[in-house]
């Protein structure tokens, strides 16, 4: 515990899910830790779906888990209903999700911080940010208390200025029934960072005794759950059906008829919403020639009664929410808890941040988060390790972590909101990594647990663990090196080799050849012969993009000597050679990202600078050892 409430080495602000992972991972380094946010209710809620993972999300979890965090977890623990999802793709993009009990999800995660070695839990709302001389002071809370601190890390989430609308109904609030942080996105704007407006939106809940389930079509987890944490045992919970059913043309005439009181289609809502995971309204509007749209009906607990109505997100009024829930199939008679509602909310635009989620221009803050423009409880978390452990470092005068795009998801998601910023929400997807084939939801722990463990993130017990893991991965490996298996009637080959072929999988090669004798974890055999399957499969790719990072490694770190000429570089076009003159880029990982440039261009460049830089050096040489540079 700190011993005051004056001061700590890090401040979060928010106990959401980017600054309970911010607050977690900056204790482990040592630092103290004061987390401020409005009520021990507000720490870890899930305001939209009740649910942890999914596709690129689950990946984010796996990572966060293999660098020490908390949210893989916590789902674990509380966890109703487990799925690895793109089972019959391959395991580049297997990726869990899982419902989860949200009052136990956010009862285990406050349990966490409250006991966290060195972090201090201070309840009420922050209305300033003092900034002096460049550099962060400190946060004054509402009231007038100051709490100093050289490093302060701002996780407001949806609350900046939010606004939430429900029909033409306005009322300014962070979440449903949670006030707006007005002071705080004052004194945030008051910065002069570039920034603007957000929007997103929940579906309505409905009361489970209401439901006709004998209407509606069970949707059962897996048989055989895969856990989310390295470190989990066993999932405690007992597991649930989620349900389905589909909107039909009554629900599309209704959202028709009463559009013009939906504040995203009267122009009452300015903020830009997340394209990929649409409103009813949106549905219905811009996709008219689709009869139907299938929807989930999501348990938000064990001994809850809210049902979660995934994929019916809306902002119409109240009643006519009521009338369109009413449409659906096993729905009739169904009793609102809560209607949707759309929140809209300030962001800052990410360019102005380092890598480090540091702000470019104010020493020791840092942003994480949804406020980042990301939308997403998996983005938010993983933001929040990062913003965390570096805010972690800088108080413990260590140098910062950056994560690349080819070891992590996490580092990946970093790079495009600090490099590209933000146009709409930010979500993560597979298809947003260059290393596809590397970074996989079973090599989490092999990519990250070493670097967390060098940073501090990683506890005994979890590297403990890890190294059995590790041991067993190689031992696995030599055996699939070393033990010959006939394939059909051909000659016995190593099976690694035979791994090659995509007719043969390893999980079958377990069962029919007892010679092989893999050492499987029990609770995740699967996972452990994806990770050696792929391998063995993929060496050849995986090589390759290998060879690939150690390029862009290379062009990252090459110089472009600032009286480089690009013009009359042989081979490279002309439009290329303009282009380039204008940019004039600092490095040639640089140079790659102008319009129009490809891998064999930049190869040229690569090499027309290094020839240069050779000769100059030999040169320089020469005239050093008296020769003539002629
Ligand atoms: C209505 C709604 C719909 C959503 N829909 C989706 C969706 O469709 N898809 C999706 O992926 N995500 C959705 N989300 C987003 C998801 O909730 C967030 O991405 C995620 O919770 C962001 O995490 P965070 O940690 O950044 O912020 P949050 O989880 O929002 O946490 C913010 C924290 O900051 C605290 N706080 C705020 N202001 C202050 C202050 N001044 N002083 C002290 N504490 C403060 C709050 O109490 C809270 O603890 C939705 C969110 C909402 C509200």
């Amino acid at each position: 515990m700190t011993d005051s409430l004056d001061r700590a080495d890090v401040v979060v602000i928010g106990a959401g899910h980017a600054g309970i992972e911010a607050a977690w991972a900056a204790s482990r380094l040592g630092a103290t830790v004061v987390v401020c946010t409005l009520a021990p209710s507000t720490v870890g809620q899930m305001p939209c779906n009740p649910a942890i993972g999914g596709t690129a999300k689950g990946h984010l979890v796996r990572e966060i888990d293999a660098l020490g965090g908390l949210m893989g977890q916590a789902i674990d623990a509380t966890g109703i209903q487990f799925r690895l999802l793109n089972r019959s793709r391959g395991p580049a993009v297997w990726s869990p999700r899982a419902q989860a009990d949200k009052r136990l999800y956010a009862e285990a995660l406050l349990e966490r911080l409250e006991w966290a070695p060195g972090v201090t839990m201070l309840y009420g709302q922050v209305s300033e940010l003092i900034v002096q001389r460049e550099a962060v002071r400190g946060v004054r809370l509402e009231g007038g208390h100051c709490l100093e601190a050289a490093q302060v890390v701002v996780t407001t989430g949806t609350f900046l200025d939010g606004l939430i609308h429900v029909g033409r109904e306005q009322r300014r609030a962070g979440r449903y029934d949670e006030p707006a942080a007005v002071a705080l996105a004052a004194s945030i704007r008051s910065l002069g960072l570039a920034g603007g407006r957000l929007k997103t939106g929940t579906p309505p809940r409905v009361h489970r005794r209401s439901i006709d389930f004998s209407a509606l079509t069970a949707q059962a987890g897996d048989e055989e759950p895969v856990p989310f944490s390295f470190q989990t045992a066993e999932l405690p919970q007992p597991q649930v059906c989620c349900h389905t059913t589909r909107t039909n043309e009554r629900v599309h005439r209704l959202v028709r008829a009463s559009v013009a009181d939906s504040p995203l289609y009267n122009g009452q809502i300015t903020g830009i919403g997340p394209r990929y995971c649409p409103s009813l309204e949106d549905k219905v509007m811009r996709f008219p020639d689709k009869e139907a749209h299938q929807v989930f009906l999501e348990p938000e607990g064990l001994d809850v009664d809210e049902i979660y109505i995934n994929g019916f997100s809306m902002s119409l009024p109240a009643e006519v929410q009521h009338a369109v829930v009413r449409a659906l199939p096993g729905l009739g008679d169904a009793e609102l808890i809560r209607p949707g509602y759309a929140v809209e909310y300030d962001f800052i635009q990410p360019t102005s941040l380092h890598h480090t989620l540091e702000v470019k221009t104010i020493g020791g803050l840092y942003f994480a988060g949804q406020i980042n423009g990301t939308s997403g409880y998996e983005e938010a978390a993983a933001q929040g390790w990062v913003a965390g452990v570096n805010a972690g470092l800088r108080a413990t005068n260590r140098p910062p972590i950056v994560l690349g795009r080819h070891e992590s998801y996490v580092g990946i998601l970093v790079d495009d909101l600090v490099t590209r910023g933000c146009l709409e929400p930010y979500r993560m997807f597979t298809s947003r990594a260059e290393h596809r084939l590397r970074l996989r939801i079973d090599n989490a722990d092999l990519r990250l647990t070493p670097i967390g463990r060098s940073l501090g993130t990683v506890s005994d017990e979890r590297w403990a663990r890890f190294e059995t893991r590790r041991q067993r991965y190689t031992t696995n490996t030599t055996r699939l090196q070393s033990t010959l298996v006939r394939i059909g009637s051909g000659d016995r080959v190593a099976a690694a080799e035979a791994l090659r072929n995509p007719s043969i999988r390893l999980s079958d090669l377990v069962r029919t050849e007892s010679a092989l004798g893999l050492d499987l974890d029990p609770l995740t055999p699967t996972l452990d012969i994806a990770s050696l399957d792929a391998d063995c499969r993929y060496v050849g790719y995986v090589r390759r993009q290998e060879q690939e990072v150690l390029r862009a490694e290379r062009y990252a770190s090459q110089r472009v000597p600032v009286h480089f000429s690009f013009t009359d570089l042989p081979g490279l076009s002309r439009e290329l050679q303009q282009r380039l003159t204008e940019v004039r880029p600092t490095t040639v990982a640089m140079a790659g990202s102008v319009s129009g440039m490809t891998p064999a261009a930049l190869a040229l460049v690569s090499a027309a600078i290094s020839r240069r830089t050779l000769s100059a050096t030999v040169a320089a040489d020469d005239i050093s050892s008296g020769g003539s540079p002629d």
